[in-house]
């Protein structure tokens, strides 16, 4: 290919802009527009994500590539009026990383290049001050060796520690510029002897070896697992921008930072944000020195006794520095109309941008921030909406501390993401992931987070952290992932050599249970009750509103007890979509009877048996359709394989055995009997109807005898009857009779008038095909996309467990198919039969009722393929009704 590698950025222009994305990753996009839009940033251009899928490819630097940077590097050497290598007055670069949408600490940094022997003279001599010329130097060559060369970082910071203990110091900035010098002169040994070869003196070779680290960290297996958890394609590959560099590390008028445009957390309008005087790069999100906060308000409102309320803002130590980082605030807000998270530096007293993307957030911020921006103008409602993901909403959905439970609080850190967790403590990522899957409720503690950790906090359920600030590591993951989060507890001590928390007073082992609030960042001993979610937030009912407007798509809900059903109701539910009766058939009396049914040698005494589940079951059908009054309620009838009804331990048969009056022998031999090689291809679902149509007929009785009785009690009743996992129009047939001929006997027996539909689960594949046949025979289609999923791949729900994990991780699979509908098979199945049957039967009605109904991708497509409702659990209604309000604002928006 022939197309252009190379995007310059700088001096008020640039070739690209924040729509490139694609090709020159987020950082690259913004630096380029923010250029554009006179933001003080540093000179530089960007290698595009193109270069580096052809590195992926061929292992190779492209050829056009040489020259592109060369000239691109005159363009920066021309605005700084300084050159490359050169050893009077070297020009120095940053080489980062910056993929399509942002992967926080999956990719390394590479700062200060252009240093060796030679140049960090100049540098010394030109800046006046050796001491930040070795420690600019002395980073590259830890960076470098760690990033590019491979060599184990923790074993440069040893040398580190080494260092500062020998001299009786503990920050790094006490350290001499001699001490750095003979710093760096063991980080080469180091590196010599780790990596086999030595750290490269010729500036151009360190700038290629970046470039390549770049690109090779792409495949580094923290980026491959953060891709995985988001979903984010593996073909995107990264952009490499490389930066002309600034220096926060000059002395006590120059710092670095990071800030976010409104509050990360809450969502409150006022600017955010952690400083710290003489430092570099990542010094603030280290978390090894406490940051400071940029302005008055951020200060005060840091938990009583947190270091950082003694420290000077930026607003006293550089208020002309400050007023300009409002300025640029007030800038990029107007600009991309979302809240943003930037980066920035401060060099003698000048400000300079170095980053800019949209910031993660809460979902209490992210609802705040959409309904306050409307209403400042700065966006329209449709905007304002796709502002707010549908994760967002699932994390307001999350649990809190119930308000009237007597609580411990043991400590405060910092509220870094809202809801409570609780659960056993474990101190490293492995061990959470080990307890998690065993199914342990685990809150992992750290001192602080890396990507190393991101699986283990993938599987907790909430994390605490006893150092860093808002904007550590685990902060940001943990808000991304919609996890609760107290970061900073500095009064909590983490050993993990004893592996003890210690915190006032208390110390607490692995596996003892602990509860955090990241709303408030209490952490709180044991493990008082949680409550569900509230939903009367004013901006909630806003969003909701807008959403409601805006969406196309019904949403459904899948609830078995008139309890959810409500529930479902108040989460704005406009009917059910897939009531499962197999519930039902619980409980004391009622399996006795089910299980009576089943054991009955004939249909007499399998009648017998059923007469005493039918009121249960119309009670349960009366309590559902009158929480429904006014909106559809599917009912679908009996499905699973019968044998899930029966005992399987010894003590439990002997005593149905008794209860019964057979033997025990008997009742071996029927289970024996029932007993299946593939129960889910198996003696369920409509073939149970087919086989014993009594069972199905006393269902119907009972749907049909409810819906009269709440009819009668002044409620607008609209059963729809279910059948499922038909495969053939016959048996659709047959069993769309039975129901008519049994409904309209009760009608008619009651003198009632009551109307009811008669519709079938599309969930065999068959059934997709011959949808134009099936139509003929339904009222309706609910597409089981469980089932669907599981017949058209062939791979059984239950076992995929055993081998989902190789298929991601070789990427076989983009993502597990049962959680996000795989559009290209089953969805062809759902919208071919989607079609079809329309074209057969007009007024057929058609919807969704598997897992992906809760799933947002999911939902966009059911929206595309023209399905009427999709139908999720009641706490994922309100995700679906905003997930389907995006997918048609996006339409109307082209
Ligand atoms: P990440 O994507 O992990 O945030 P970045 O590329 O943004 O990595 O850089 C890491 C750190 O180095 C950030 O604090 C950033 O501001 C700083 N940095 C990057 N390039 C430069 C530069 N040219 N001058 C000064 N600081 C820089
Ligand atoms: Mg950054
Ligand atoms: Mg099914």
């Amino acid at each position: 290919m022939s197309d252009k590698r190379v995007y310059f950025f700088g001096d008020g222009g640039a070739d690209g802009d924040a729509t490139m994305r694609n090709l020159l990753g987020g950082k690259g996009a913004n630096l380029a527009e923010m250029t554009r839009l006179g933001v003080p940033v540093p000179p530089g251009f960007t290698i595009t994500t193109a270069e580096c899928a052809d590195y992926q490819r061929t292992g190779k630097l492209s050829a056009e590539l040489q020259a592109e940077v060369k000239a691109a590097m005159a363009q920066v050497e021309k605005v700084m009026g300084k050159r490359f290598a050169d050893p009077a007055d070297p020009l120095l670069f940053s080489v980062r990383s910056g993929a399509r949408v942002s992967m926080p600490g999956m990719m390394d940094t590479v700062l200060n290049l252009g240093l060796n022997d030679d140049t960090v003279q100049g540098l010394a001599a030109r800046s006046g001050n050796e001491r930040f010329a070795y420690d600019s130097y002395r980073r590259l060559v830890q960076m470098y060796g760690d990033v590019v060369m491979g060599v184990s970082s923790e074993l440069l910071e040893d040398a580190i520690d080494h260092l500062k203990e020998k001299r009786g110091v503990k920050l790094d900035t006490e350290l001499s510029a001699q001490d750095l010098r003979d710093l760096i002169a063991t980080f080469k040994g180091l590196i010599e002897k780790h990596a086999g070869r030595a750290f490269p003196y010729d500036p151009w070779e360190q700038l290629w070896g970046g470039v390549r680290a770049v690109f090779e960290s792409w495949q580094v297996p923290r980026a491959k697992e953060y891709r995985r958890i988001h979903r984010i394609s593996d073909e995107w590959g990264t952009a490499v921008n490389v930066q002309a560099m600034v220096f926060g590390n000059m002395g006590d008028s120059s710092a670095t930072g990071v800030a976010f445009t409104r509050d990360p957390s809450t969502g409150e309008n006022r600017f955010y944000g952690e400083f710290l005087i003489n430092a570099q790069g990542e010094d603030v999100v280290a978390g090894t020195r406490t940051p400071q906060q940029i302005n008055h308000a951020g200060r005060d409102a840091m938990p009583a006794g947190h270091e950082a309320r003694t420290l000077p803002t930026l607003e006293d130590v550089m208020p002309g520095s400050y007023a300009e980082l409002v300025a640029v605030r007030e800038r990029l807000e107007k600009h991309y109309r979302n809240m943003q998270d930037v980066e920035f530096t401060i060099q003698e007293g000048r400000l300079w941008m170095l980053q800019t993307r949209s910031g993660k957030r809460t979902g209490v911020a992210a609802i705040r921030i959409a309904v306050e921006m409307e209403r400042e103008g700065l966006v329209k409602a449709d905007d304002a909406l796709l502002l707010v993901e549908p994760d967002h909403l699932d994390q307001l959905l999350h649990d809190q501390i119930d308000p009237e439970a007597e609580i411990e609080v043991l400590a405060s850190g910092l509220p870094a993401s809202p809801g409570a967790a609780q659960g056993i403590i474990k101190f490293s990522a492995e061990s959470a992931v080990e307890a998690a899957d065993k199914g342990q409720a685990v809150v992992l503690v750290r001192r602080e987070t890396s990507p190393e950790d991101i699986a283990g906090m993938n599987k907790a359920r909430g994390i605490l952290t006893s150092r860093g600030g808002m904007t550590s590591h685990a902060a940001v993951v943990a808000r991304g992932m919609g996890k609760p989060c107290v970061a900073g507890c500095g009064e909590a001590f983490v050993n993990y050599e004893t592996k003890t928390l210690t915190v006032a007073g208390r110390t607490f082992k692995e596996g003892d249970v602990i509860t955090i609030n990241g709303t408030t960042g209490a952490v709180i001993a044991g493990a008082p009750p949680l409550v569900p979610p509230r939903l009367d937030d004013p901006n909630l009912s806003r969003i909701m509103a807008w959403a409601d407007a805006a969406r196309r798509l019904k949403v459904r809900t899948n609830a078995d007890t008139p309890h959810d059903a409500r529930q479902a109701r108040e989460f704005g539910a406009q009917g059910i979509g897939l009531c499962r009766t197999e519930h039902m058939f619980f409980g004391e009396d009622r399996i006795r009877r089910m299980r009576q049914m089943i054991l009955a040698g004939d249909e007499a005494s399998r009648r017998e048996a059923l007469e005493h589940v039918r009121p249960l079951q119309q009670a349960d059908f009366d309590g559902i359709l009158e929480a429904m009054s006014g909106l559809p309620v599917t009912i679908r009838l009996l499905d699973p394989p019968l044998h899930e009804f029966l005992p399987t331990g010894d003590k439990e048969i002997v005593e149905l055995a008794g209860d019964l009056g057979v033997s025990a022998d008997d009742i071996r031999r029927k289970i024996e009997e029932l007993h299946e090689s593939n129960p889910m291809l198996g003696h369920r679902g409509c073939r149970l109807g087919v086989t014993y149509p009594e069972i199905y007929e006393v269902q119907v009785e009972a749907i049909i005898g409810a819906a009269i009785a709440v009819k009668a009690r002044g409620f607008d009743v609209r059963p729809e009857i279910m059948i499922p996992l038909i495969g053939t129009v016959r048996e659709l047939a047959e069993m769309r009779q039975l129901c008519i001929a049994t409904a309209e006997r009760v009608i008619k027996a009651a003198g009632a008038k009551v109307e009811y539909l008669v519709g079938t689960m599309i969930e065999v594949p068959r059934a997709a095909l011959t949808a134009d046949e099936i139509a003929t025979q339904a009222d309706f289609f609910s597409f089981g996309t469980n089932d669907l999923t599981q017949m058209t791949f062939g791979f059984s729900r239950d076992d995929i467990a055993k081998f989902l994990p190789s298929y991601l991780a070789k990427g076989l699979l983009p993502t597990d198919p049962f959680q996000q509908l795989d559009q290209t098979g089953v969805g062809q199945l759902v919208e071919m039969a989607a079609q079809k049957g329309r074209r057969a039967n007009p007024h057929l009605h058609l919807g969704i009722c598997g897992e992906h109904g809760g799933d947002p991708s999911s939902i966009a497509f059911c929206h595309k393929v023209g399905l009427d409702y999709v139908s999720c659990s009641p706490f994922r209604v309100p995700i679906a009704r905003l997930a389907a309000a995006q997918v048609a604002i996006r339409e109307k928006q082209g």
